[in-house]
């Protein structure tokens, strides 16, 4: 269930209350002095997750507007080159 916030008309501040969507009123009792607590008009919650999935999701979204600045190739092993493919027909394919 979603969290919705109210405001008291005292000056009791602001509180948060769940109720499913559809059944959502527009004003509760306050907590603080049985007051009538209207509901506010708040913005959502999204990406406050930090899990794995979210920190992918958010990462991707990201690199879609601002991709990562490369200064160069990828540094190459010290082993020397590898080989990019083992099936021995390719050596034989010519080389640029
Ligand atoms: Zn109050």
């Amino acid at each position: 269930m979603p969290l919705y916030e109210f405001r008291c008309a005292a000056d009791c501040g602001p509180f948060e209350r769940s109720f499913p969507m559809a059944d959502v009123p527009r004003s509760v009792p306050c907590p603080g002095c049985d007051g009538d607590a209207a509901r506010l008009v708040s913005s959502p919650r999204l990406g406050h997750g930090s899990s794995p999935a979210t920190n992918l999701l958010d990462s991707t979204m990201r690199s879609a507007h601002e991709p990562a600045v490369v200064a160069g190739p990828p540094p190459r092993s010290s082993a020397g080159s590898s080989p990019v493919t083992t099936n021995p027909l390719h050596r034989r394919l010519p080389r640029p």
